[in-house]
């Protein structure tokens, strides 16, 4: 840690009062707070008590003034070839009829409102049209299958839901309004209302008379209604975004509205350098939190140019991303390490053929960043690369360096040092007291957590404690359910996770609901599933099944057509992202003898790795099905 740094995070974790009460006056208050920090009740806590202010306006109205004729957002559509730019006149406007719009449909002040959306305009309007109402949104990943979104939708009861007919993913259509159906027809508490963007992409879309409503008819209805700003309590809740942990249930992460506005803006400034008038490309999606955070809220908050970009890195060639940093001048860039491994597979011409010269630094985050994959882009680009960590749960980073406030030196492999606001500790698992240097510890944050971090489980506050404050009986601490190790310099390095939830490609899925979607299939008894290293996507889901009726499964043809359906069930519980890369078919799975699964070892063994203490194993003969069928 640089000294100006050090000075900087200190202050925040000492002086708290004072460190985030100069960070609040990055953005605009309706009404001031009275207090900084309220922990009467800890965990639970809550920053900026008394003060008023608002998402959307901080977003947009804000920059009316003085950059009302600046690009807020350009959308790039390499899947459609449309390039479409919106000053932040332009982009109030927009938003201005879309909230008009939920405000006709009954939307107001806490209604929840379902967005599952592919990456479009209308996905952002509708977002910043929920802050602006005051309503919570809760965005989808595109991605997800129609058990999953109907899970969701019972969760967060929304009133209605935004949705298009479809997206486009490397020239292929996705029907999303298909997929909306299908979840609406299982889901117990599904919403009045569905809003449905046409794009034109499907032809077949079916419409539900007095549910569906077309969002362009709609738009033109309340076309020059004037919304007003639903100036929110800072505590209120702005928005609740799914994550999977080691159950098969996705917890709603709920956010604030004064304290995310501030970590944004704070973020913003002391972490990525990006400054009003600039351009931000980040190249996530509105579904992760990446997308709320630094494609949407943090840029816009800050006076940025945002890039909304759907399509591949790799057409229409593997050099579109530098395209867009060259033509839109992008000064501060936010990518994945698979993003970027993709990329390292192509031809090296990509990587210079355009002028980069606006590029200040790129950032990584959502999974470890391998050391020759950040030595290559550093060397690739000539700039910064910095590796951040951080959690849904966060919504920014919790070990990056921090450029704004001192440019440290990067070490490869590390997403270095906590930041500021985070009183980060390495802890022993077996009492909660601190790592040495080069030490193996669980991350912890000694609570209450900064601003902009999660405030509760959604409609279940005694999850938040249960989840995330009980890995240790004896100190109240946040765990991020990951391994650290710290160097002599202070640099950190994740070493993977401490439960059952895997990585892939930056998507974070549970394991357990896998092997629940596998269950799903009528012929499978038992199932583990494991994450093992990919070289791509960093890991990739294995399934290892136990069949009931082995009969099924007797020829190879039988045994590729049944692996095949099962994957097809993970497909329709989950998604094609958590479609396992290979089921295996055994007769028995390793356990030990109180029946407890012994994944490590199933996990080591697909790796290649020594399975451990096998001690408490019941049936060695499982462990050597499971070493088979791996060499398969
Ligand atoms: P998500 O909430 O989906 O972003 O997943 C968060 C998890 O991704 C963390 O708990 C880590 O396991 C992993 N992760 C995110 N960023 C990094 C990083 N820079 N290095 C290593 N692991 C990361």
């Amino acid at each position: 840690m640089g000294k100006k740094y050090e000075q900087f995070y200190r202050r925040s974790i000492e002086d708290r009062d004072g460190f985030w009460t100069e960070q609040a006056a990055l953005i605009d208050w309706h009404k001031p707070f009275d207090q900084v920090l309220e922990y009467e009740n800890p965990p639970f806590a809550r920053w900026f008590v008394g003060g008023e202010t608002n998402l959307c306006h901080n977003a947009i109205d804000r920059h009316l003034g003085e950059r009302g004729d600046q690009k807020a957002m350009v959308y790039i559509s390499t899947e459609t070839g449309t390039e479409q730019a919106y000053t932040y006149a332009e982009l109030h406007k927009e938003v201005m009829r879309c909230a008009a719009v939920l405000r006709g449909l009954g939307v107001g002040k806490g209604d929840r409102v379902l967005i599952y959306m592919p990456m479009i305009p209308e996905a952002i309007f509708a977002m910043l049209a929920c802050a602006r109402l005051g309503a919570i949104h809760s965005v989808v990943f595109g991605g997800f299958a129609p058990a999953s979104l109907a899970l969701r939708i019972d969760d967060a009861g929304p009133k209605v839901m935004v949705t298009a007919d479809a997206g486009m993913r490397a020239g292929r259509v996705i029907p999303y309004k298909h997929l909306v159906d299908e979840a609406m027809s299982v889901a117990k508490t599904p919403p009045e209302k569905v809003v449905i963007v046409n794009r034109g992409l499907d032809k077949d879309m079916p419409l539900t008379k007095g549910r569906d409503l077309d969002y362009a008819r709609l738009a033109a209805e309340h076309e020059g209604e004037d919304v007003p700003v639903t100036w929110l309590e800072s505590s209120e809740p702005s928005y609740i975004l799914y994550t999977s942990g080691t159950t098969g249930k996705p917890k709603g992460v709920q956010r604030d509205t004064g304290g995310y506005a501030v970590a944004m803006a704070a973020s913003m400034k002391n972490i990525y350098c990006g400054n009003a008038g600039e351009t931000m490309f980040t190249t996530s999606d509105i579904g992760w939190v990446v997308g709320h955070s630094y494609i949407v809220y943090a840029p816009l908050i800050c006076g940025l140019t945002t890039i909304v970009y759907e399509g591949v890195p790799v057409r229409p060639d593997p050099g579109i991303w530098w395209k867009i940093v060259q033509d839109y001048q992008v000064g501060v860039m936010f990518s994945s390490p698979t993003g970027v491994r993709v990329l390292k597979k192509q031809d090296p011409e990509y990587m210079t053929k355009y002028d980069l010269s606006s590029l200040k630094h790129v950032f990584l985050a959502g999974e470890p960043l391998d050391e020759p994959t950040h030595s290559w882009l550093t060397e690739a680009l000539g700039k910064p690369v910095i590796d951040h960590y951080w959690q849904t749960e966060t919504g920014w980073p919790i070990l990056t360096s921090a450029p704004g406030v001192e440019e440290t030196p990067v070490k490869f492999g590390s997403p270095s040092f906590p930041a500021y606001g985070y009183d980060l500790k390495l802890l022993r698992e077996a009492d909660a007291s601190e790592a040495d240097a080069d030490e193996k510890g669980v991350v912890a944050i000694i609570p209450p957590l900064p601003p902009g971090c999660m405030t509760t489980v959604w409609g279940d506050d005694e999850r938040f404690v249960t989840t995330y404050f009980s890995t240790f009986t004896t100190k109240l601490v946040y765990s991020t359910f990951d391994w650290g190790i710290r160097d002599k310099d202070g640099y950190y390095f994740i070493l993977g996770r401490t439960d059952d939830v895997i990585n892939v490609a930056g998507h974070r899925l549970g394991t357990r609901e896998i092997e629940e979607a596998v269950q799903a299939h009528p012929n499978v008894a038992e199932v583990a599933v494991v994450g093992v290293n990919d070289q791509l996507k960093g890991q990739m889901p294995l399934a290892f099944a136990v069949v009931k009726d082995s009969a099924q499964i007797s020829s190879e043809e039988t045994k590729v057509a049944q692996e095949k359906e099962v994957m097809a069930k993970v497909d329709a519980q989950l998604g094609a992202i958590a479609r396992p890369r290979r089921v295996y078919f055994v007769s028995a799975l390793p356990k030990t003898r109180s029946g407890k699964l012994l994944r490590r070892s199933i996990q080591a063994l697909a790796e290649g790795r020594d399975p451990g203490d096998l001690t408490t194993l019941e049936d060695p003969a499982a462990l050597e099905q499971i070493q088979e069928a791996v060499k398969t």
